[in-house]
């Protein structure tokens, strides 16, 4: 069996460091805030290449409490991709603005620039770009465009801990960067956790304040807020795996490489356009083709898992049947029934990758 993703064989290669920083949270009981947080934070802000980093209790939270941190206008116009995880649309509407989809590129599957030039209004206060798959959006045109506008722009990093635009990490190159520490994910916790990074000290301070009952010393409560925090047992559990993350990221980049090296491209297989710019994290290796349901039984049948990431454009959910943009063309909504993730991870052996490589090519030969 080639297996999707492999919790249990990364914990079992860390087990005595992640049991023993388990163990000391216990024994301290400090299972809210306490050293292994700030520890965390501040080794996660490092990583990221930001000055500040919030822990909050999921991906999702992250991105609310952002957009919330930002302050607009209630009804404000916030650009989304079309092709993403449902949080990253879910998190625009729950704060109250108004979701404009966007459309993908079709190499890279993050939004499309020229599209978002388009869609601009003098209402769009905020673009959330996504950094699908691992792959970085094109920050420069982005951040052009949001300096043109007087825009603010959210990362939707929830996939791409670790990846690059032009050198530097993501999270920090817009306003603020949103992840997700989701148990599959590239630095994944032993639960849900989330963190926000950004090098705006006081979008920071609001954002700390938002997730912990709008306060910052015990019962001086400024505002309104919400709970929404990182525990000190996934905070310790994180820490442990940050370590090791820039190898198994080096990891996953080699199976990508052994992918685009081995798997032969054709109209019927259309693999991943990584652009020069970027140092992609390969949260996930998605290939396109109109054989996707086929291929994916070829492949369970050859023992090999594989998974759809996403099955359904955004704008084609049900959440959205009322949205003008629903039945929209848009080459995100056409692409996702030939979607198809391989498997990808710093679990896999060399003789995996190659199993994946035989059967796909095997496939369409
Ligand atoms: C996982 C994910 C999220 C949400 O993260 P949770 O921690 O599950 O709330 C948001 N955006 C994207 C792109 C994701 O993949």
């Amino acid at each position: 069996m080639v297996k999707f993703l492999d919790l249990q064989k990364q914990y079992l290669s860390i087990q005595g460091e992640i049991d023993q920083a388990m163990q000391e949270i216990i024994m301290n009981s400090q299972f809210i805030g306490g050293p292994a947080l700030s520890r965390f934070e501040a080794a996660f802000a490092l990583f990221q290449q930001a000055s500040h980093c919030v822990g909050v209790a999921n991906g999702t939270d992250a991105l609310e409490i952002a957009i919330e941190a930002l302050d607009l206008p209630a009804g404000s116009e916030i650009i989304v991709p079309a092709n993403s995880f449902f949080a990253s649309s879910e998190a625009v509407s729950r704060t109250g603005h108004k979701l404009v989809f966007c459309d993908v590129d079709s190499g890279n599957y993050t939004l499309d620039p020229a599209v978002v030039a388009a869609a601009i209004t003098d209402r769009t206060k905020v673009i959330v770009v996504v950094h699908l798959y691992g792959h970085p959006c094109d920050m420069a045109a982005i951040g052009s465009l949001a300096q043109t506008h007087g825009l603010k722009v959210i990362e939707d990093c929830a996939q791409a801990h670790g990846a690059e635009f032009d050198g530097r990490r993501v999270g920090a190159i817009g306003d603020v960067g949103c992840f997700s520490f989701y148990p599959g994910k590239n630095l994944g916790a032993y639960g849900d956790g989330g963190a926000i990074v950004t090098n705006d000290e006081q979008l920071a301070l609001k954002c700390r304040m938002i997730a912990n009952h709008g306060r910052i010393s015990k019962y001086d409560h400024e505002f309104e807020g919400r709970n929404s925090r990182l525990d000190g047992l996934q905070a310790a559990i994180l820490d442990v795996k940050l370590k090791h993350l820039p190898d198994w990221v080096a990891r996953r980049r080699a199976v990508a490489d052994m992918y685009l090296e081995g798997l032969q491209a054709s109209d019927n297989l259309i693999l991943p356009v990584v652009s020069p710019k970027v140092a992609h994290a390969y949260h996930l290796f998605v290939v396109r083709t109109p054989k996707r349901d086929a291929l994916m039984e070829h492949l369970a049948a050859e023992g090999i898992q594989t998974g759809i990431h996403y099955p359904i454009a955004l704008p084609k959910l049900g959440a959205y049947r009322d949205h003008p943009q629903h039945n929209a063309s848009m080459k995100a909504c056409e692409m996702d029934c030939q979607l198809l993730s391989l498997p990808m991870g710093e679990h896999l052996e060399d003789q995996e990758v190659q199993r994946v490589i035989t059967a796909v090519n095997a496939f369409f030969s």
